[in-house]
């Protein structure tokens, strides 16, 4: 894998092919915008971004992934398309998710950079100028830090404290605190979490697993510009126990260490109660005892299946082998799928 980490002019057989061929020139940058039910915020966000995108000047594709979105977003979308034909499209069959959307999106961007950012203006356009500096610099992960947190509530925002505490207990890759999905790739990074074989991507682990030389920029998130926010303390839930299961077998294996601190303090009491008895005579009473323990120790083994569950849950999914997201139809890539009705109407 080459280390191409400062920013390229593109090399001369790609110059050749673009005059050749005629096509789109190769873009240096690609900006991935995952988008579920974004409508009321594309205006100003291509707005935004394609200013920040004219100062820095780079050569540019913007791909957005409509994952299953039931407002007009995808109409919008090919309306700027039709005035912007660096934008380019990708729709989903149903909604995928995030993780998944942000994964099509590194699949389609064709940059020797890939910034992967949201489309509702939390992550301001701006700080792209930095992180092009960095990688000008040498970085091949530029992630944008968050420095303040107070566009969450009080219970994201102290969940995720706990949280981030948790997976650094738990897993063997760390986290970088504060880290979320706003951040710029180099193409070996980008090459590195397509090549990664698991469907179901947590992929702020995945980014922190592949490692680089990551650096941090930092930030303060802004107000979502229109909607409101997509997950939920259910969703977000789902995601913190996709990210755990993904990089830790620590809940699988600490029962045995459980059973062990539960069993040899069961054996010392076992022989007491023999002594006892044997000194002292049958001991009737006991039945508030008994059902404690018996409780407890069916709800701990109650848990223990449960998280067995969950794994093997994971493990049945991966086997089925399902893609982690079916599209719709794309526009604006060399080989575009499914139907698109405005193109084939203007060719006609
Ligand atoms: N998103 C997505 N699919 C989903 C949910 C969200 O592509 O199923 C996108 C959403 O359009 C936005 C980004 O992911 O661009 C972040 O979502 P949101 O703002 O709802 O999350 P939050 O900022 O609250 O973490
Ligand atoms: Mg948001």
């Amino acid at each position: 894998m080459s280390t191409g980490s400062s920013p390229p002019a593109p090399k001369p057989h790609e110059d050749n092919l673009v005059a050749l061929s005629g096509r789109a020139p190769v873009p240096v940058l690609s900006i991935v915008l995952p988008m579920h039910d974004e409508a009321a915020n594309l205006d100003r966000l291509f707005a935004e971004l394609e200013a920040v995108l004219a100062r820095i000047g780079l050569e540019h594709e913007i791909v957005c992934v409509d994952d299953g979105s039931r407002d007009d977003t995808y109409a919008r979308l090919r309306r700027h398309r039709d005035r912007n034909r660096r934008i380019k499209l990708v729709r989903f069959s149903r909604n995928f998710g995030k993780e998944a959307a942000l994964t099509a999106g590194m699949r389609h961007a064709a940059g020797r950079a890939v910034v992967l950012m949201d489309s509702d203006l939390q992550h301001p356009p701006a700080l792209i100028e930095d992180f092009v500096r960095e990688w000008r610099a040498g970085g091949q992960m530029i992630y944008a830090r968050r420095e303040s947190r107070a566009t969450d509530g009080p219970i994201r925002r102290r969940l995720t404290r706990l949280y981030y505490r948790l997976y650094h207990a738990l897993s063997e890759t760390d986290l970088p605190a504060d880290a979320g999905d706003f951040r710029l790739l180099d193409r070996v990074v980008v090459d590195a979490v397509n090549a990664l074989p698991e469907r179901q991507r947590f992929m702020k682990g995945l980014m922190s697993w592949v490692g680089f030389r990551q650096v941090a920029v930092p930030y303060s998130p802004a107000e979502r510009h229109a909607g409101a926010s997509k997950f939920g303390l259910f969703r977000l839930m789902r995601l913190a126990m996709d990210g755990l299961a993904s990089f830790s077998t620590l809940p699988l294996r600490v029962w045995s260490w459980v059973g062990l601190a539960v069993a040899v303090p069961a054996v010392v009491y076992g022989l007491f109660i023999a002594v006892r008895t044997l000194v002292f005579g049958v001991d009737v009473p006991g039945y508030a005892s008994l059902m404690v323990t018996t409780l407890f120790l069916g709800g701990v083994q109650l848990i223990c299946l449960g998280v067995m569950g969950d794994y093997l849950g994971r493990v049945f999914a991966e086997v089925k082998g399902r893609p982690t997201y079916l599209l719709a139809e794309t526009a604006g890539f060399e080989q575009d799928q499914g139907a698109q009705p405005l193109d084939r109407a203007a060719a006609q």
